[in-house]
């Protein structure tokens, strides 16, 4: 079973003739209301990739919907707690003709998961359980504390990233899945000037490598594809399967998802786990041909499917 620490959010989306100036009221042409977050969007992934998933986390009584959209989605939800003294994390989001976005964030209850609620639910874990997270909820830190100190594999997605990753015992971490983004802010890097060179991706795997020996590093290169390196193994890649790409939003949580099937099988020796890697681009490519993140993230089985054909 995987236990998902993870953020949930309602994203309002406002179309808008442009985006609205200082001291202006502009009157939106079209609204919809979507379920969004990364924690929200890697339990989903988890649960179509076939895996047991119990997802913990925090709504207010605006975001009811989001434990029954995981429930329907077969994850465990009876740990996302109801909070009715704080707003759920939301975004307000304006889209203009042209496709461009400017997005608003308000944590809301992913700010309220404290040491008190991961002790609870760590506690209560199995030896054979594996902790997921990423950086979009609050008391990150404990969370990674406790899981280590219950001896649970953590899996961890540094995003969004910012200082407070690189303070964490990254070095005891079972798995790091990240984007060249997060890399470069582990490593102390520029994206502008080190994320640009043309082997960027296999210099920081190898950085990365170096730095956490007894890690297993997936570093995803958007529409280039991935990179990994098992401990003691050679590294390896995947290219992304070409695809007409409608709306990337949830391509990294797709592949975080798939990944952690081919990072949790026991007996993945490098062949069979590069074929994991390979079942979590195609299930990113899938995702990013249909608009929308959560909705978008394929079932094992399609993504079996579009492999075979
Ligand atoms: P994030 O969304 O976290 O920044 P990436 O952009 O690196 O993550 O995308 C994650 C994975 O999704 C990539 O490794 C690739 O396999 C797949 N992917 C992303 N963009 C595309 C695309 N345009 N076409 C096909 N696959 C894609």
């Amino acid at each position: 079973r995987v236990i998902n620490f993870g953020s949930l959010n309602i994203d309002y989306v406002y179309a808008a003739p442009h985006f609205v100036r200082g001291g202006e009221t502009l009157a939106a042409t079209a609204r919809s209301i979507h379920a969004g977050g990364k924690g929200l969007n890697q339990s989903i992934a988890l649960a179509r990739a076939g895996l047991a998933t119990l997802h913990a986390g925090a709504v207010g009584l605006d975001g009811l919907f989001l434990k029954t959209l995981l429930s329907d989605a077969g994850v465990d939800a009876t740990h996302v707690a109801v909070d009715p003294e704080h707003p759920s994390g939301h975004t307000v989001i304006q889209v203009t003709p042209e496709g461009e976005n400017a997005i608003l964030y308000y944590a809301g209850t992913n700010a309220t998961i404290d040491a008190e609620f991961v002790r609870g639910i760590i506690g209560a874990a199995g030896a054979e359980d594996a902790v997921l997270l990423q950086n979009e909820t609050s008391a990150v830190a404990d969370i990674v504390e406790a899981a280590l100190e219950k001896g649970l594999r953590v899996i961890f997605n540094p995003a969004p990233f910012d200082d407070s990753v690189t303070a964490l015992a990254l070095e005891r971490l079972f798995a790091l899945c990240l984007n060249v983004t997060e890399a470069c802010g582990i490593l102390g890097l520029d994206p502008e000037v080190d994320g640009a060179r043309p082997d960027a991706g296999e210099r920081m795997l190898a950085a990365l490598a170096a730095k956490f020996p007894k890690t297993v590093i997936i570093l995803t290169l958007g529409s280039k594809g991935a990179l990994w390196v098992r401990p003691g193994e050679a590294p390896g890649f995947v290219p992304a399967f070409p695809v007409k790409a409608v709306d990337t939003t949830g391509a990294g949580d797709t592949f975080a998802g798939y990944a952690v099937r081919a990072l949790l099988s026991d007996d993945a020796d490098e062949a069979a786990f590069a074929a994991g890697m390979r079942l979590a681009a195609m299930a990113a490519a899938l995702s990013v041909t249909k608009p929308g993140a959560a909705d978008s993230i394929p079932t094992l089985e399609a993504v079996e499917r579009a492999l075979a054909a």
